[in-house]
C-alpha cells in the first residue's frame, strides 16, 4: 500500500501553521484544498493543533521556579527550627529544676513544710537525708517532667 501524498501538502501545512488560512492564502491552493482530499484533512489535523496549542495556557516558567524557592526555603527554616527546640525545652527544664534546687535549698518554709510532710508520711525521725530525698526527688520530677511535657505539646502540632 502506497502512501498517499500531494506535492501541495507541505503549502498548506506552512498556511495553516503560519495562521494565514484560510483568509491570506492563496486562491489556486484555497481551490486546491477543496478538491483534494488530502490536503483538506491536512487543514483539518493542523487547523485542530493550533486552536488546541492556542487554548492550552502553560504556566510560567518563572513562576514555577520562584514559587519552589519559596516553598524550599519555608521547608529548611522548618527543618532549621526544630533541634533549636528540642535544645530550648532541654535548656528550660533545666532552669527549672535548678530554680526548685535553690528554691528548695534556700526557703525556710519549704524546708520546714517538707519536714512537716515528711514526718507525717513516715514513722520514721526526720533526718536530713529524708528531707533532701524530697527534694532531689522533686527537682528530677522537674527536669523530667517539663520537657517531657512541652515535647508532647509541640509533637502534637
Ligand atoms: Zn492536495
Amino acid at each position: 500500500m502506497s502512501h498517499p501524498e500531494c506535492e501541495f501538502e507541505p503549502d498548506v501545512l506552512a498556511a495553516v501553521l503560519q495562521s494565514r488560512w484560510p483568509e491570506r492564502a492563496d486562491s489556486a491552493l484555497r481551490a486546491h484544498v477543496a478538491d483534494c482530499g488530502i490536503c483538506s484533512d491536512v487543514v483539518a489535523v493542523a487547523g485542530a493543533f493550533e486552536s488546541a496549542r492556542e487554548e492550552v495556557r502553560v504556566p510560567d516558567a518563572g513562576g514555577i521556579w520562584w514559587r519552589s524557592q519559596l516553598r524550599a526555603r519555608r521547608e529548611a527554616v522548618t527543618a532549621a527550627g526544630r533541634p533549636i527546640t528540642a535544645a530550648q525545652v532541654i535548656a528550660f527544664g533545666c532552669a527549672m529544676g535548678l530554680f526548685g534546687a535553690c528554691f528548695g535549698a534556700t526557703s525556710a518554709w519549704f524546708q520546714s513544710a517538707l519536714a512537716r510532710i515528711a514526718s507525717r508520711l513516715s514513722n520514721f525521725d526526720t533526718t536530713a537525708l529524708t528531707e533532701h530525698s524530697f527534694i532531689v526527688v522533686g527537682s528530677i520530677a522537674v527536669v523530667l517532667l517539663v520537657p517531657t511535657a512541652v515535647y508532647v505539646v509541640l509533637a502534637r502540632d
